[in-house]
């Protein structure tokens, strides 16, 4: 409790001078230099260069209060030194990104800063505007709203697909845009975050979850599940 409220006095500076002290109490301070920035993300930086530990926190967070910004500072220490980082402040630290004002704050800056680079539905082997509607009559009663649709721009083997609500967007891997990949690959990726469209994040707490039961239920929904997965497991391998 001492601690917190000591919070209220204390600069950005001197936080994150206190948490690596308590974090590394022989080593020599370093400069510090924390600095709000319009990222177009919740992410932050930490780094350290010639004595100089330089901080890039995400302009959200610029109000937070004290506690959050401990909780941080703890994560992106932790994070900077390979140390395990207590249990409470990531909690702490999710639990407040999960409020409601902060999520919508987020998808708002998302939607005005992030920029979003499309290369259109119509790949090489497979128009995804033409799969989506195949899949929505087919497993949605063609119920669902169409969102912009499009290849990705790198061939990612890490991220097949993605369903990104703040641009209202489904982007699917140019890696399966091959005439070597079966059409089943890719409709079950685009049938997958189709699914993310009908079944929204749930946020309660501090927990997010993204593939809530009614999703893995409908998901198996799929036929050739299990032949579609070894598909997209071999891709992922090769
Ligand atoms: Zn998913």
């Amino acid at each position: 409790m001492q601690v917190e409220s000591a919070l209220l006095f204390e600069t950005p500076a001197e936080l994150y001078a206190r948490v690596l002290r308590s974090l590394k109490p022989k080593s020599p301070l370093p400069e510090i230099r924390v600095e709000f920035r319009r990222f177009a993300n919740a992410n932050s930086l930490i780094r350290l260069e010639n004595q100089r530990l330089h901080v890039k926190i995400t302009d959200l967070l610029e109000g937070a209060p004290a506690p959050v910004m401990e909780a941080l500072a703890h994560i992106l220490l932790g994070k900077l030194f390979r140390r395990a980082v207590p249990r409470i402040y990531g909690y702490r630290y999710r639990l407040y990104m999960n409020r409601r004002d902060v999520r919508r704050n987020l998808h708002l800056v998302r939607q005005i800063r992030g920029r979003k680079v499309l290369r259109g539905p119509k790949g090489e082997t497979c128009d995804l505007d033409e799969a989506f509607e195949v899949l929505n009559f087919r497993h949605f009663d063609g119920l669902l709203a169409r969102p912009a649709l499009s290849w990705s721009v790198r061939r990612s083997r890490t991220v097949l697909g993605h369903y990104d609500p703040s641009h209202n967007a489904i982007i699917v891997s140019r890696l399966l845009d091959s005439p070597a990949t079966p059409r089943l690959a890719v409709e079950y990726v685009l049938f997958h975050e189709m699914l993310h469209l009908r079944f929204p994040v749930e946020h309660s707490g501090a927990r997010r979850r993204v593939h809530t039961r009614e999703f893995r239920q409908a998901e198996r929904a799929f036929p050739r599940l299990a032949e579609a997965k070894l598909i997209l497991k071999s891709l992922a391998g090769c």
